[in-house]
């Protein structure tokens, strides 16, 4: 059997190989980057919502399950640039460096995962032009080293804002959709660094708070047990004061129907997700239909999420919508079987 081509080496695209690897089935684990694990490993994700546990207690070993497996053939820092039909499969062209190799592959899973939104697109929250102004991702670095720092000056914060919906729900920016995991990883954040400090304030900016299913528990404690205070309202736009050393977040309590400018040492933008750089060329190669979202879409999204209704090649994870991980690995390991049923055929 010629091996199957997973692409995308984020939580989906691990979950799919590691399932292919535990199948016997040879496996061509595809990633454009240097490195394997998506965006938990290349943001340094710390605790994952809503359990809080170390991202590294699951990526860690998703990861082991997958490295030195005979079955599995691992190409980093390689992207996809050609593939046709043939009487097996596809033969797939491969571009790493100068070099491009040809292979013959059996099926597809495609697992481009997600970007996050560019915050700089929202020029009016002053991303990329005050440094204490971060993106949400940015701050899981910090609180998974545990050095939540201003990095204007270097000084613990005594007031943090998060603003939700950076990027999402947002017909300006062309982004409609919701990212689905904004509010539980803010209130995660929130949460975290009020155990670890507790002199810090912390103020979550909603629309309205989005946190499904059992998630609902962590947001009410985050209130209960921790005093993280959420304000419902749209921040406008936010503005330096005290040359500098401030933020100032202006906008609008929808609640108490008023202007709101509210000082702040640090901002953090809870960006959206967009679809993965690559899913675009990945759906273009393989004939596979993208939505006017730009995420792929399966053919029976509700009876069978991972079938792109093309023979051969199957989806898993974030490429098809926003997702949390245990979501993306669950497809991943269904795309998996799909894939393996059809490769056996
Ligand atoms: S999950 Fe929360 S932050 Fe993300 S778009 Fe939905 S409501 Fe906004």
């Amino acid at each position: 059997m010629n091996p199957i081509l997973v692409l995308g080496g984020g939580p989906a695209g691990l979950s799919a190989t590691a399932e292919l690897a535990s199948l016997g089935a040879p496996t061509l684990l595809v990633e454009r980057e240097s490195y394997l694990g998506g965006n938990p490993k290349r943001w340094h994700y710390s605790l994952l919502a809503p359990d809080l546990r170390p991202a590294e207690e699951v990526m860690d070993p998703l990861l082991e399950r997958v490295t030195g497996r005979p079955e599995v053939e691992l190409r980093l820092g390689t992207t996809l640039t050609k593939a046709e039909r043939t009487a097996t499969g596809f033969s797939v062209a491969l571009r790493s460096a100068d070099t491009t190799v040809t292979r013959e592959v059996s099926a597809v899973v495609l697992a481009t995962g997600f970007d996050h939104f560019d915050s700089r697109r929202k020029f009016e929250y002053g991303y990329g032009r005050y440094p204490d102004v971060l993106d949400f991702k940015e701050l899981e670095g910090m609180i998974h080293d545990d050095k939540v720092l201003r990095p204007s000056d270097g000084r613990p914060p005594k007031r943090i804002a998060w603003i939700l919906c950076v990027g999402s729900r947002d017909v300006q920016v062309g982004n409609p959709w919701c990212c689905r995991m904004g509010c539980a990883v803010s209130i995660k954040q929130a949460v975290e660094i009020r155990q670890k400090h507790p002199e810090i304030d912390a103020y979550v900016y909603y629309m309205d708070i989005r946190t499904y299913g059992l998630w609902e528990d962590l947001y009410w404690k985050s209130m209960q047990e921790y005093g993280v205070k959420f304000i419902r309202g749209r921040i406008g736009q936010v503005t330096v004061a005290e040359g500098g050393s401030r933020l100032i977040a202006t906008g609008e309590d929808t609640i108490l129907s008023r202007p709101t400018e509210v000082p702040f040492d640090m901002i953090v933008l809870a960006s959206g997700m967009e679809p993965g750089t690559g899913t675009k060329q990945a759906a273009e190669l393989f004939g596979v239909p993208v939505g006017p979202e730009g995420f792929l879409t399966p053919r029976l999204s509700d009876l069978n999420p991972v079938d792109s209704g093309i023979p051969g090649v199957f989806f898993a994870g974030a490429a098809t919508g926003p997702k949390a991980i245990p979501d993306a690995v669950t497809e991943g390991m269904g795309a998996a079987l799909r894939a393996f049923q059809y490769a056996r055929r």
